[in-house]
């Protein structure tokens, strides 16, 4: 495996981000997704800055998540890098967050075998070009596509909190700790100085002189205290986000599962792909000020506990709660681990779970050859992301390009 590959496609990310560009090698859900939350961001007033650091000695690597025994020609990858994350929300041009913290960030990364760009002619004007040019739309008529997925992308993302920020920690230790007990030396001093010469037992020069040592002495102690708490500190944090982490636990064995039910109906289902469509699907509908008009939602949810929500992080795991066929219809239930930041005047953050069902239809399949053909409304001609929008936006009319892939049903919080 090209371990250098996936890595300098996450660090390209991580980079773009940093510029407030919207990544280029990812899914094409993930970027309907990222371009809903921008839609939604911009209508509430709010600028999201996030900014990765690139951290001397980092911890960086790439290892294959594939499922078991995978006979598809596709390859999951996840690639992570230690990095600090500096996320700066502005409501109305006023900074209402400012956070920085430690993290690991990991990049679902989706390969197929002989994948990659591929010569083409835009199926409507003949336009050669390379695929990945047209993914967007040609460059020369305008025209939308639908079209197979270009591997290697980035299918989903998501940071894991690290305790502490481990790079120059003594430095950092040190310099706190130094502070700190400057601090308690002074007022020590003052404390045990006024004491000493109030009493009159001592000439000036003796009470100063005892002062200083009883000071240097009480400082050490106090410090060395300080220390301790500190340690006490981390060590709740870390049980803290065990104590998150843990029902995280019971989701690990749903890919395994969800990949024996569905390959009796679709033999080139590939987890990783679905996980990525299931969270950017997720998300999109969630952060949609039109709902009624995705293609890929067709439930009739109750969305108010989401309200004022900016951004959702997915945090790598889902539970398989059901998985069953209705009728024409494959129906699965799953419970997706999220850390989420809310904006109501100041922004919060909560770990939640949301329960999502996803139908596809029973004959549909994973087309694993190449495949584009033009998207163009019946009613008045003009071309449109028909992959996740129902309705042509010139005219209307509803179109049906997503009728063989997954589609949202239901989305509610877990109580
Ligand atoms: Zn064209
Ligand atoms: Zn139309």
């Amino acid at each position: 495996m090209n371990k250098e590959k996936y890595l300098e496609m996450t660090d390209a990310f991580l980079r773009q981000t940093g510029r407030d560009e919207i990544p280029d090698r990812i899914t094409r859900d993930l970027r309907f997704c990222l371009d809903e939350q921008q839609k939604r961001l911009k209508e509430k007033g709010i600028t999201l800055h996030d900014e990765f650091a690139f951290i001397d000695e980092a911890v960086t690597g790439a290892a294959e998540v594939s499922q078991k025994n995978n006979r598809t020609p596709f390859r999951g990858i996840s690639a992570y890098r230690e990095t600090v994350r500096i996320r700066d929300i502005y409501s109305a041009g006023k900074r209402i967050m400012h956070r920085r913290e430690p993290v690991t960030f990991y990049a679902c990364i989706v390969d197929k075998q002989g994948g990659g760009d591929v010569p083409v002619n835009c199926p409507n004007c003949g336009h050669a070009s390379m695929a990945s040019r047209l993914q967007e739309g040609c460059p020369y008529c305008g025209t939308h596509f639908a079209m197979s997925e270009l591997y290697p992308r980035i299918s989903s993302c998501y940071c894991v909190n690290n305790i502490v920020e481990r790079t120059g920690l003594d430095e950092r230790l040190k310099k706190v700790f130094l502070r700190i007990a400057a601090v308690f030396f002074v007022i020590f001093m003052i404390i045990v100085s006024v004491q000493n010469i109030r009493s009159g037992d001592y000439p000036i020069w003796a009470a100063e002189l005892f002062a200083v040592l009883e000071s240097c002495l009480l400082t050490a102690m106090m410090t060395f205290t300080a220390y301790m708490a500190y340690g006490f500190f981390l060590i709740g944090k870390v049980f803290h986000q065990f104590g998150s982490v843990l029902p995280m636990v019971t989701g690990l064995s749903s890919p395994g599962k969800l990949k024996t039910f569905m390959e009796k109906y679709d033999p080139q289902f590939f987890v990783r792909i679905f996980e990525g469509k299931m969270v950017s699907l997720l998300e999109a509908v969630l952060y949609s000020e039109n709902r009624e008009n995705l293609s890929i939602y067709e439930g009739n949810d109750d969305f108010s506990s989401f309200e004022g929500l900016v951004d959702l992080d997915y945090r790598g795991v889902f539970r398989l709660r059901d998985c069953r066929v209705k009728g024409e219809r494959i129906s699965v239930l799953l419970e997706v681990f999220t850390e989420n930041c809310y904006e109501k005047g100041i922004v919060k953050r909560r770990n939640e779970r949301i329960l999502v069902r996803m139908e596809r239809r029973t004959d549909a399949v994973t087309d694993p050859g190449f495949s584009i053909h033009a998207v163009r409304c019946g009613g008045c001609g003009g071309s449109f992301d028909a992959m996740h929008v129902r309705n042509c936006p010139y005219c209307g009319r509803e179109y049906h390009a997503a009728a063989d892939d997954w589609v949202i049903t239901e989305i509610r919080k877990k109580s």
